[in-house]
């Protein structure tokens, strides 16, 4: 039995899911795949098929450059002003649409409902951001040079590629474009296999509206060929991918043979470090909502629980307590806490790395396995807690799911060097009353970022990105991101006489 349909549609989003399949877009139309083949997707909640979709390859991915170079021209030479008319239209249209969006992305991502209204928020919030910040941002800099007239711009580049993961779809697009646009580039969108459905929407509407065409191409397609045929394009400009370490080298070095410029949004394993003066229920309850945040898959999580030893006993038993009580549930039902993981695959990476963790001799302080979620099929599992050393595999690991390692330390010195222990740099952050204490070991952690008594926090205009293993190239959501997005240009001329 499957108690999904319990859970009505939107007529908007029955009627969307209805297409078959569902076309990309491409230069302001529908683009099917040109050898006719197509993929499907399901909720993760209940394992129902949710549609069909095209799946396009090389021939296609040509095709949607090509629109997005044939609509830069016009699109460049637009003031900001003009562009920023466009995108704010489309930011009140997402608006007007949110219930619609968000449902779409519910059922595709496996995402509680209501996170994916804050998901899809934030992208029209980013939206806004980056539009009202290219207005104001200056392009044109006169330069004090002995002897010339000296001056530089600040002018797009053209058509940009974007490869985004299943774990955030709309987020991440939000992200990612809005600072591209903005800035008076072109764009083709290539959304995870798992997770299409809101891209997809949002080119349609784009369009809609009377967005030019060709300015957003969204292209869906496997990741080995229409992902690797789009990073391999040697008609884009700039190029963007979000996902894991593995597929981002394949990337980087597609880029880097058409020498691409690149930025590149990896994996990460995230610390979190625990003093022994904080409030500790409050601490666990944190820790708790951040590992349990979309089942845990969340790129800069808090996934190594580094404590004091002089609370570990305590602060343990509060996150397991906190953690078995979270209800696992359909990501539709208004009572779930923490829905599905994304599909089969992504449960059974999760409950191997349970397995090869305490194999190699970690403690279960919550066991965690699959979760029966009655009337629903979908890819449940239940949060875990492991404890031990280190150099285990779910230590070092990213897991991607709700399961968090504790470890303890001796003091500040080894408190550092245990969150610096890895490949990854994403995100990382401290927990403590002593505020020069925190600042010392933010500032001393290794990563694009370090929060302080908090985990997990995203305002505009802070920079967030990866180093080393979590990536490359400039990160999102600052205003460093917008000048991603122009080339500089010099000009000089000796002085007349
Ligand atoms: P993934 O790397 O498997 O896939 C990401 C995208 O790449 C998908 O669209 C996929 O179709 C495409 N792809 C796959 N093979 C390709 C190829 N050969 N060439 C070009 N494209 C290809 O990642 P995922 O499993 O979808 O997402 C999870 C990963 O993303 C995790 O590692 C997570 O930490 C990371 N992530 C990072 C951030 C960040 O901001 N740093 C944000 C979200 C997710």
């Amino acid at each position: 039995m499957n108690a999904a349909s319990s859970f009505p549609l939107l007529p908007e989003v029955a009627e969307f899911l209805s297409g078959a399949p569902i076309a990309s877009v491409i230069g302001g139309r529908d683009a099917l795949a040109r050898d006719g083949t197509s993929f499907d997707t399901f909720d993760p909640g209940s394992a129902r098929h949710l549609a069909q979709v095209s799946a396009l390859g090389g021939a296609d991915i040509d095709d949607a450059v090509s629109a997005a170079a044939a609509a830069f021209p016009t699109w460049s030479a637009l003031a900001a002003s003009e562009r920023a008319v466009h995108l704010h239209r489309l930011a009140d249209a997402l608006e007007a649409r949110k219930p619609i969006l968000a449902q779409i992305e519910a059922l595709d991502a496996g995402k509680l409902v209501r996170a994916a209204e804050q998901d899809v928020q934030v992208c029209i919030d980013t939206l806004r951001y980056f539009t009202d910040m290219a207005l104001h941002a200056t392009r044109r800099t006169t330069l004090a040079v002995s002897g010339y007239d000296a001056w530089t711009t600040r002018e797009p580049w053209g058509p940009c590629g974007f490869i985004f993961p299943w774990n955030f779809p709309i987020l991440l697009i939000g992200w990612g474009v809005p600072p591209a646009l903005a800035a008076g580039n072109t764009v083709v969108i290539k959304p995870a296999e798992d997770t299409p459905l809101s891209a997809i929407y949002l080119a349609r509407l784009a369009r809609e509206i009377g967005f030019p065409d060709g300015v957003i191409n969204v292209v869906t397609g496997h990741g080995q060929t229409a992902g690797a045929a789009l990073a391999a394009h040697p008609r884009l400009k700039r190029f963007s991918f979000t996902g894991s370490p593995e597929v981002g080298r394949l990337v980087g070095a597609a880029c880097g043979a058409n020498l691409t410029p690149c930025k590149l949004e990896l994996g990460g394993k995230g610390a979190a470090v625990v003093f022994d003066d904080v409030d500790i229920d409050a601490t666990a309850e944190r820790l708790a909502i951040a590992i349990t945040t979309h089942a845990g898959q969340v790129c800069c999580d808090a996934t190594r629980w580094l404590v004091h030893e002089r609370i570990h006993d305590r602060f343990a038993d509060a996150c397991a307590k906190r953690l078995a009580k979270v209800r696992v549930g359909y990501q539709m039902d208004e009572a779930s806490q923490m829905g599905p993981v994304v599909n089969a695959r992504q449960r059974a990476r999760v409950l191997g790395y349970l397995a090869r963790g305490q194999a190699e001799g970690a403690r279960a302080l919550l066991a965690g396995g699959p979760a029966d979620v009655p009337g629903f099929d979908g890819f449940y599992v239940k949060p875990a807690l492991l404890a031990g050393d280190p150099a285990n595999v779910a230590s070092r690991e990213e897991i991607f799911g709700p399961v968090a390692f504790l470890t303890t330390f001796r003091d500040e010195a080894h408190a550092v060097e245990l969150a610096n222990a890895t490949d990854y740099g994403l995100a990382n952050s401290v927990w403590s009353a002593d505020l020069q204490r925190a600042t010392r070991v933010a500032e001393a952690m290794v990563a694009g970022n370090s929060w302080i008594n908090a985990h997990n926090v995203f305002p505009h205009g802070v920079p967030y990105g990866g180093i080393n293993s979590s990536g490359m190239g400039g990160g999102v959501n600052s205003p460093e991101t917008l000048f991603d997005y122009w080339r500089s240009q010099s000009m000089v001329r000796p002085r007349a006489i």
